[in-house]
């Protein structure tokens, strides 16, 4: 039997696609939709999803299938990893975001009142299938904030990867099939790289959080309300994280530039005074930070590029520092 979840939005596009395919197979399926956006990643809706599933008569050897973006594979995945102590999962992520991040590398979970993604469990899913064409319907807004995580990998670990990305713009921005269809297998190749030794995160699988530090807090200003969503936050966080690094000298300028340039190009928020209406404080960023997962002993964990395409990891960042840059970035 197959319990599937999605969302209202996936659900008017796409919901025939999945359900014709399980029908024409005999195949038994359930079927839940969940408010889309990212306020849904909470306690309450975990509670609900966790009770259908149990309503359904749900049996370890049963299937889930998360169908929708990083929101739905989040929460579907945490209630599957913690329902009978486990039951099998796929990923059939739909967002540009979802095919080339969430869906892969086995995180789950949900937001807390304190910040994101605080709540959750590792629980790799038995498939993940991504297919290129479900893109179509994504809005614009979406598939930019999806480019942001795709652009992130080559910022981290290969320069090559930005380059292209960077001269092909054009073609990625129109869906070209080919184009897409390389970024996407060469950010899930690169993310795969990273985490292949470090699943649970002791070490350079935190190099994936680049912008994500700040990027979580300024989302979490936004209250989960759509104001700002998630690639976007991670526009400016990754944009604050290399201007921090040629602050303390890690970085050339003239890296940082063009990576503010690129994002510019894509019409992405790239510094704080541009998110309107958050009431971001240094005070309130600096509190927030304390809850990031990276953090050791209570010191403060923050991704650093030494040059794009080499990011690092800072442990014990000074708060002096962050709090003149962010006193200056405010
Ligand atoms: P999302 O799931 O909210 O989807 C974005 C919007 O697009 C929603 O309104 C959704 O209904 C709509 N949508 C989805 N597919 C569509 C389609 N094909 N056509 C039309 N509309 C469609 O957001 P997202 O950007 O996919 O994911 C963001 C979430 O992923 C965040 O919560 C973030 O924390 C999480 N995330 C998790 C990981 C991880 O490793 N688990 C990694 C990165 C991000």
């Amino acid at each position: 039997k197959i319990n599937i979840v999605s969302d209202n939005n996936v659900a008017k596009h796409h919901l025939e696609y999945i359900i014709k395919g399980l029908d024409q197979s005999d195949i038994d399926h359930n079927l839940l939709l969940i408010e889309p956006g990212e306020k849904s990643k909470n306690w309450e809706n975990l509670i609900e999803v966790s009770e259908w599933f149990l309503k359904n008569n749900i049996e370890r050897g049963d299937l889930i299938i998360a169908f929708g973006g990083g929101v739905i594979g989040d929460i579907a995945g945490f209630a599957a990893s913690i329902l009978l102590r486990g039951i099998d999962f796929i990923q059939v992520p739909t967002t540009l975001l979802a095919q080339v991040d969430s869906s892969v590398g086995g995180k789950t979970g949900i937001n807390s009142s304190k910040s994101k993604n605080l709540i959750g469990s590792f629980h790799q899913p038995i498939a993940v299938i991504a297919d290129l064409d479900i893109l179509k319907t994504l809005p614009k807004r979406e598939f930019l904030a999806g480019l942001v995580e795709v652009t992130k990998y080559g910022l981290i670990y290969d320069v090559d990867f930005f380059n292209t990305i960077e001269n092909n713009l054009k073609y990625i921005l129109n869906h070209d099939h080919l184009k897409l269809n390389q970024i996407v297998s060469k950010s899930c190749e690169i993310k795969s790289l990273i985490i292949k030794n470090d699943a649970k995160e002791n070490g350079k699988r935190a190099l994936l959080n680049l912008g994500h530090t700040f990027g979580h807090a300024i989302e979490s200003f936004g209250k989960y309300d759509g104001t700002i969503i998630h690639g976007e936050a991670v526009s400016i966080g990754i944009c604050l994280a290399f201007k921090l690094s040629s602050k303390m000298g890690y970085c050339p300028q003239n890296e940082t530039d063009r990576v503010i340039s690129f994002f510019k190009k894509l019409t992405l928020p790239t510094s704080l005074r541009e998110v309107q209406g958050l009431s971001i404080t240094t005070t309130g960023m600096l509190n927030k930070f304390k809850y990031d997962k990276k953090n050791k002993n209570n010191q403060l964990t923050f991704i650093l590029n030494e040059k794009i395409g080499k990011s690092f990891i800072k442990n014990n960042m000074d708060e002096d520092i962050l709090t003149k840059f962010l006193n200056d970035e405010i």
